[in-house]
């Protein structure tokens, strides 16, 4: 038997190696078949639990979806466009950070940070 704290760490890394893997920004359940291919014992909750661990480390983001709640293994700097008619969420840079530093400049506002959620059709969508 391992010790149950290196069985939780290995959950954990597991987890996030499966939200890492993709680009689709997946919900928990997505993320808890994928995470059961590897640990066949893992509980929904478990999965919800580390899910959460992950997002307070800032290791993964979260990202709301309507009522659902998706997660993002790139926590490098980028917005979000959504697909209204798949509904698939993709990576995309519209707006360049050093925007902000201009706009702080002129404003008197003081932007720290910004995720933009961009909706529209996506060019497999498009014909
Ligand atoms: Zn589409
Ligand atoms: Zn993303």
């Amino acid at each position: 038997m391992e010790p149950i704290k290196q069985r939780y760490s290995k959950q954990r890394e597991t987890i996030l190696q499966v939200v890492r893997s993709t680009l689709v920004h997946p919900n928990a359940d997505w993320i808890y078949k994928e995470t059961r291919k590897q640990i066949p014992n893992i509980s929904l909750g478990t999965v919800y639990r580390n899910l959460t661990q992950l997002v307070e480390s800032g290791q993964i983001l979260k990202l709301k979806d309507d009522a659902l709640v998706r997660y993002d293994g790139n926590i490098d700097h980028h917005d979000h466009f959504r697909c209204t008619s798949c509904g698939k969420w993709y990576d995309v840079q519209l707006l360049d950070p050093s925007a902000i530093n201009a706009f702080n400049k002129n404003h008197k506002f003081r932007i720290e940070s910004f995720n933009l959620e961009l909706e529209g059709v996506c060019e497999h969508c498009a014909d």
